[in-house]
């Protein structure tokens, strides 16, 4: 979820709806900020029925609070919330998601609507958004529109924009609420410059003034800890035509534990050479301090990021000016536009006609063009800055497996990132995070924090594990392998490592071949399985090896109790090998494919199946 400053914590939100009057409460399970866009969105929508909604982070009610939405007349609850790894809701709405599933709360006269975000590559396509929608009925609310179902994989942007175009004429059908205004030109934040040049100004921090100088534990999303990079190599070859970085960051005097298999965060910055870009772009000085102030003086939220700061700060560390412009900015930019025929297309852009989904697809999501390419393309668009600031999205933190143990080495984590870049036409456009890693060298500051996962190696050192990786999804194990050195260290017995690792060619993009190779000769990895896509006349993948070595395999999950290990990409390859495991307990184990499917479900339920996977 987004960090905002100075958020109050309201336990009881039942008591603020009443006493500022609002009747329509929108949640948000955000994990990279899009749901808690589109709750604020929505939001801006209904001012122009002459509502104000209150949106909340639900970890900011109490649970147990929940129900008490039924206190307010004539309720409206709208849940944006998002699908995260394997069916689960994000951090922030775990325990309201708990609450709702496990309790037999009342919310008759609730009504109630549902957008659910997630991405149809993984196996449960917006289950969080699915399971509020049904049990909110159960409890007795009522559905007053039907689920919207956002698909990341494709064009989250157009459900949404669909989803909105019915759910909002419907809403005032029910609710018997007239347009006031087409909320265009609605501004959430109002502008004031800081010419106090002694102003305490923040320079990138997430939470507080100084709170890189003055660290603080505990680190997380809103008070990440500033590291610095120990370490900082590429892991290719010149004759590799990508590049893939290995990332040491110190952990010193950070109180930070981790665990192999957890993630690390890491907070990146804007390229300054697009920064620059989109200031000449809209002529504006970049040294300019300010602040943007929210016109609702009720909002938990004072500021979109920290302010006061430098529209330079904001430009490169609190928003995000690389992802394909979302629809609304688009219509937002027509009234800033001088060029008729300009106006006409980013109107056309930002309509949800069929034509106008067709073309934003196209133009925005497939050619993934960013403010700066849009504000480079209608060049007679000039949006004032501090409501380009206001509209745009919060820069976010990515997420890397930490590639290290710290049974090695505590003090310092590690990643493997591969550098996102690529063309489209013309225009080379390269992954923020990536990017920033890429510029980073030993010494530089970098601020980040640890997120738990549910990756763990099993509790007993002899249990075996097999490990498909292929790509930068060796990461996690090579954690796993340094801790299983460890293991072996300490006089402890462990069990078979099966490891499968694919890659392009050995010249190229063979990451941690030496250490992997002494771990082979070193008797920690007994099987070594390598999968070279494009090295000889034949395709291998890490699944052909699996379906090579089934006999193997299954004798160590049938057996000897092994645990499975899937990481990298979620698109193809997880699926993949799923189907390969799938295809192997059909074979191997003399079963019905309906019964191999249980067997894997039961696998997975124990998590003796664990998948560490993204898109
Ligand atoms: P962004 O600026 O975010 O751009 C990426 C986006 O660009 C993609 O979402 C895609 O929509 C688009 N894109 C990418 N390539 C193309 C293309 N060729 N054509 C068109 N569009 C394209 N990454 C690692 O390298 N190592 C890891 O260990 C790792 N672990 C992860 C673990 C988890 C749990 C998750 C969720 C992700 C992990 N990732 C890992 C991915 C990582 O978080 C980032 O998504 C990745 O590094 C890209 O970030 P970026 O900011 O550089 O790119
Ligand atoms: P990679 O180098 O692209 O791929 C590693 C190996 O896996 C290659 O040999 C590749 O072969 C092979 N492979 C391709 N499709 C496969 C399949 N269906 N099953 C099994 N193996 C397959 O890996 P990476 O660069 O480390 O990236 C791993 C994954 O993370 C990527 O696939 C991508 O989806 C994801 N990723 C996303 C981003 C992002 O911007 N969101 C950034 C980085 C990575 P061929 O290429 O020869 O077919």
């Amino acid at each position: 979820q987004q960090n905002t400053t100075e958020s109050k914590t309201d336990t009881s939100f039942v008591s603020r709806m009443i006493a500022e009057k609002r009747q329509v409460l929108i949640l948000f399970g955000s994990q990279t900020g899009t749901a808690e866009e589109v709750a604020g969105r929505l939001a801006k929508d209904l001012v122009r029925y002459g509502k104000k909604a209150l949106v909340m982070d639900p970890e900011e009610i109490e649970a147990d609070d929940f129900e008490k939405i039924t206190k307010i007349e004539n309720p409206l609850l709208i849940l944006c919330v998002a699908t995260y790894g394997e069916g689960d809701p994000t951090d922030n709405a775990q325990a309201l998601y708990e609450h709702v599933t496990n309790n037999e709360i009342d919310l008759t006269g609730v009504k109630y609507a549902v957008f659910a975000l997630g991405n149809k590559t993984y196996e449960h396509f917006n289950a969080v958004g699915k399971v509020f929608d049904s049990r909110l009925e159960e409890l007795g609310a009522t559905r007053v529109y039907e689920i919207g179902l956002g698909d990341d994989d494709a064009n989250l942007e157009e459900d949404f924009m669909r989803w909105r175009e019915g759910f909002l004429p419907s809403l005032a059908a029910t609710f018997g609420w007239e347009l006031s205004n087409d909320g265009s030109s609605d501004r959430q934040y109002r502008l004031e410059i800081v010419e106090d040049p002694a102003a305490a100004v923040f320079k990138g921090e997430y939470g507080r003034i100084g709170a890189f100088e003055k660290q603080r534990p505990p680190f997380d999303q809103k008070n990440p800890f500033l590291s610095k990079v120990v370490a900082h190599s590429e892991l290719h070859t010149p004759a590799s035509e990508r590049n893939c970085k290995h990332i040491e960051f110190s952990l010193e005097g950070s109180h930070i534990r981790y665990e192999a298999g957890d993630h690390l965060a890491v907070f990146p910055t804007n390229d300054s050479t697009l920064v620059e870009r989109l200031g000449k772009l809209i002529d504006i000085d970049l040294s300019v301090v300010f602040k943007l102030i929210n016109t609702d003086e009720e909002s938990s939220k004072r500021h979109p990021f920290p302010c006061p700061c430098s529209y330079q700060t904001a430009l490169t560390h609190y928003v995000d000016i690389c992802a394909p412009v979302k629809s609304h900015v688009l219509k937002a930019l027509v009234e800033y536009t001088t060029d008729e025929e300009q106006k006409k297309t980013l109107t056309l852009l930002s309509s949800a006609s069929e034509e106008g989904l067709h073309k934003y697809s196209q133009f925005v999501g497939k050619e993934r063009r960013s403010i700066v390419d849009i504000l480079e393309y209608f060049d007679t668009c000039k949006p004032p800055i501090d409501y380009l600031l206001e509209l745009l999205p919060r820069l976010q933190a990515r997420y890397y497996s930490i590639s290290s143990s710290p049974k090695k080495d505590s003090t310092n984590v590690s990643i493997t990132a591969v550098l996102t870049k690529y063309n489209i036409g013309d225009r080379l456009i390269k992954g923020v995070c990536t990017n920033y890693l890429n510029g980073l060298s030993v010494g530089s500051p970098s601020p980040i924090f640890v997120r738990k996962s549910t990756m763990r190696l099993p509790h007993r050192t002899i249990t075996p594990i097999i490990c498909i990786g292929p790509g930068t999804g060796l990461a996690p194990f090579r954690g796993f392998l340094q801790e299983k050195a460890w293991q072996k260290a300490q006089g402890k017995e462990i069990g078979d490592i099966v490891l499968f690792f694919g890659c392009r060619t050995p010249e190229k993009d063979y990451i941690y071949q030496n250490e992997l190779e002494q771990y082979k000769s070193d008797g920690i990895i007994t099987d070594l399985h390598l999968a070279f896509s494009r090295y000889t006349d034949k395709k291998v993948y890490v699944q052909d090896l699996l379906w090579e070595n089934r006999e193997r395999v299954f004798d160590l999950i049938q057996n000897k109790n092994a645990n499975i290990y899937v990481c990298g990409d979620a698109r193809n390859m997880a699926r993949d090998v799923q189907n390969t495991f799938l295809k192997m307990f059909v074979e191997l184990g003399g079963v019905e494919a309906d019964a191999a499917q249980t067997q894997f479900k039961q696998l997975e339920r124990m998590r003796r199946y664990q998948a560490d996977v993204w898109s």
